[in-house]
Formats: C-alpha cells, structure tokens, sequence
C-alpha cells in the first residue's frame, strides 16, 4: 500500500498537485476493496468509515487522476449504473463479462484469448502496452430467472418445428 501511495504522490508532483490525506485514503479504500466500485459506492464507504472531510466532488476527481495515472481502470457496464472501478497494481490481469440485466461483473483469465491478441497485434506490427476486453451480456442466473429473452438460437420450444429462420 505505501508503494502505491508514494507512486500516486510522484505522479501528482508531476502534475503540480499534491497527495493531500483525502486523495491517500481515495487510494487506500480502492487498494482495499476488491470489488468493482462507481464512485458512488467509494464515496459512502469512505463516509461509513466516518470520514466526514472527503466530499463527493475530491472523490470524483481524485478517481480521475488515478484512471490517468493507471491506478484504477474504469469499467462502463451500461445501463444507468455508470462506470465502475478497480485498482490494477498487484491485481493480476484479467477480463471481465458484464450481465447487463443485474449489472453482475465476472472476472476471468483466458491464455488461449490473451495469446490470440498477442498474434493479432504482431500481425500489425502493433505494440500492446496494455488492453481491456469486456464482454457484454446476461449471466447464467438471470437467463435462469427469466429476466431475458431466450436466444432465438437456443430454443427449446418444441412447438418450434420449422427450420430456423431469421426475422429481421
Ligand atoms: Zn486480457
Ligand atoms: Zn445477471
Ligand atoms: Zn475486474
């Protein structure tokens, strides 16, 4: 933790600002949380830990500087839930599915999908300094729930007896 305190500070300075004790704990509580926060959620879980001088606006901004500096990455699960946060320093690289249904968010590692970007970037000469997939949907307990609709696809109506078609 104090590594990445004194590495936010650095990057700060770099920009004429100064790691004041608001924007340390902004940093502390998202190292803390392995969770996929908006910035809502920081802000009352630093209100709930009673601190009383962090307003909402340091919150935002300070969650702006860390994106800038690749502290945090934001991730936009649609809807009106906004974008969500997690730290990237000590967390091992992974990639995330969103159910757009119940906003869930599930973190997985692929070797066969991170080398099949590694080919494609060398096929184009590209230099990957770093990326981001996201997959979006509905996960398998709201398809469960009903909450969707089935896939056209994946039909089991049985009643269904023609061949598979289309519409629009
Ligand atoms: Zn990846
Ligand atoms: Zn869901
Ligand atoms: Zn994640």
């Amino acid at each position: 933790m104090k590594s990445f305190l004194s590495r936010f500070e650095m990057f700060l300075h770099g920009k004429g600002l100064r790691l004041t004790a608001q924007r340390a704990e902004v940093l502390r509580c998202i190292y803390r949380t392995h969770r996929h926060v908006t910035a809502e959620e920081l802000f009352e879980m630093l209100r709930r830990k009673g601190d009383r001088s962090i307003s909402r606006a340091t919150v935002y901004r300070t969650l702006s500087l860390l994106e800038e500096g690749g502290f945090v990455d934001a991730l936009s699960v649609g809807r009106d839930q906004g974008l969500r946060y997690e730290h990237t320093l000590g967390h091992e690289h992974h990639d995330h599915m969103v159910c757009q249904e119940c906003g869930k968010i599930l973190e997985f590692h692929s070797e066969a999908i991170e080398a099949a970007q590694d080919a494609v970037a060398a096929e184009h000469g590209f230099k990957v300094t770093s990326h981001r997939l996201n997959m979006f949907g509905h996960c398998a307990d709201c398809q469960a729930a009903g909450k969707v609709p089935k896939d056209a696809d994946e039909s089991t109506d049985e009643s269904s007896t023609s061949s598979h078609e289309h519409a629009g």
